[in-house]
């Protein structure tokens, strides 16, 4: 580790997506002669809150698991589909578990630094590139970005976009309520009827679940308006009136078709939010950190530009579907319960981990049989047209 403030790596920001990256570096010792410095403007909070992704057997994290569940369900006032989650489980973890897992495993490690700082802007000089911080400045040959900047948000809004945002609380019940060993993947029964509103509910124990109020939509809700709904929904399915809050969480998160991707130089790779990391069509962004942050190691060891590029089968049904959302808000229920329905959960899961073969996103596509998909479709054909 060089002693100036000059590195051959610099990962701005330790949040979810640094940490997957700094996590692979870590571990491939291709990179044991690098330095790499990690710039947070925080340092580690407490807050704590849960992160979930599906995975087909084994992974990096089932030693620091909440829980995982290989059923599921989904619920719309059309009926109820049963989830079969056998082939890609469905995996919770708490946030501050993952980074003190992460930390405790880099700072045993000579070649990382962390220092607490904003970094005001990244800039090239000759062959460098700088971090301009609010205490200092820190130079490498190449600097991992995770901040959204403000002018991103700007431009997320010609494009289709929508925001996942919700407001979740981790019950504990007098009595035993809650089946440990199947999940509610979606219930769209208690909703706001103009929207893509959904219930979520992941438990923990027999008397404790995380039961989140979300949104697929333009604009957040004030916060009464999601714990109205989860109380209703706790009350309704469950016949809980009297629980304790051991944990709330409330997010926003941006779900469009921006093409992050664009935002990266030949020194400065975009990761994370700001890298176009989060699944437009879900929100979910663990599997993709993990994934892409792979990707990246591979990328520099065979030579070839570093940044994750998305791969166009995958980003045209995720824009159909954007699309449909955003015109057709309150269609979401009926779509959803079309495609859980009539298509297999790994089929599905597959599809939103970036693994289908084109044929299983053209299944896809065909078993929505939807005037609403067949319109965006055409508008975007016609879109792309022009
Ligand atoms: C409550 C909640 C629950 C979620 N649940 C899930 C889930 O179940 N599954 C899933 O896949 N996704 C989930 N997400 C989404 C997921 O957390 C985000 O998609 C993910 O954190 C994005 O990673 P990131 O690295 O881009 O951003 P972050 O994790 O937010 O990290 C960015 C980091 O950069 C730092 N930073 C920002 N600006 C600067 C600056 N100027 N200088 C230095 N440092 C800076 C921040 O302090 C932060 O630590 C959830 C999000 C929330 C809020």
């Amino acid at each position: 580790m060089k002693a100036s403030s000059k590195f051959d790596y610099i990962i701005v920001g330790g949040g979810l997506s640094g940490l997957h990256l700094s996590y692979c570096f870590n571990n491939d010792k291709y990179f044991n002669n690098y330095s790499i410095l990690i710039i947070d403007k925080e340092k580690p909070r407490k807050h704590d809150n849960y992160f979930s992704y599906w995975e087909a057997g084994t992974g990096n994290w089932d030693t620091i698991l909440k829980n995982k569940w290989d059923k599921g369900d989904f619920f719309s006032s059309k009926g109820k589909v049963k989830m079969d989650f056998s082939d890609y489980n469905y995996k919770t973890l708490s946030s501050l578990k993952f980074k003190e897992h992460v930390k405790k495993k880099i700072k045993k490690n000579k070649k990382f630094k962390f220092i607490v700082d904003t970094v005001l802007k990244i800039r090239q000089e000759n062959n460098e590139v700088v971090a301009v911080g609010n205490k200092r400045n820190y130079y490498a040959k190449h600097i991992f970005d995770s901040r959204l900047n403000s002018s991103t948000f700007k431009k997320i809004k010609n494009h289709t976009s929508l925001k996942q945002h919700f407001v979740g609380w981790v019950v504990k019940t007098n009595k035993k309520k809650f089946n440990k060993k199947s999940f509610v993947f979606m219930d769209y029964r208690i909703r706001d009827k103009n929207s893509t509103a959904f219930t979520y509910v992941l438990p923990f124990k027999k008397n404790e679940a995380l039961i989140e109020h979300t949104y697929f939509s333009k604009d957040e809700c004030n916060q009464e308006l999601y714990e109205i709904y989860i109380k209703k929904y706790l009350k309704k399915y469950y016949n809980i009136s009297n629980f304790e809050i051991l944990k709330s969480e409330l997010g926003v998160i941006p779900m469009t078709t921006y093409p992050f991707h664009k935002d990266s130089t030949k020194n400065i790779t975009k990761i994370g939010t700001a890298g176009g990391w989060v699944k437009p069509s879900t929100g979910y962004s663990f599997k993709n950190c993990e994934k892409n942050s792979i990707q990246i190691l591979e990328n520099i060891k065979k030579a070839r530009d570093f940044k994750i590029v998305p791969k166009k089968r995958y980003f045209f049904l995720d824009n159909i579907l954007l699309g449909v959302l955003s015109k057709y808000n309150y269609r979401g229920e009926a779509i959803f319960y079309r495609m859980i329905k009539r298509n297999s959960t790994k089929k599905i899961l597959r599809f939103l981990n970036e693994e289908s073969t084109p044929l299983d996103i053209f299944k896809i596509i065909i078993s929505m049989r939807s005037i609403y998909f067949i319109k965006v479709f055409i508008q975007s054909l016609f879109k792309r047209a022009l």
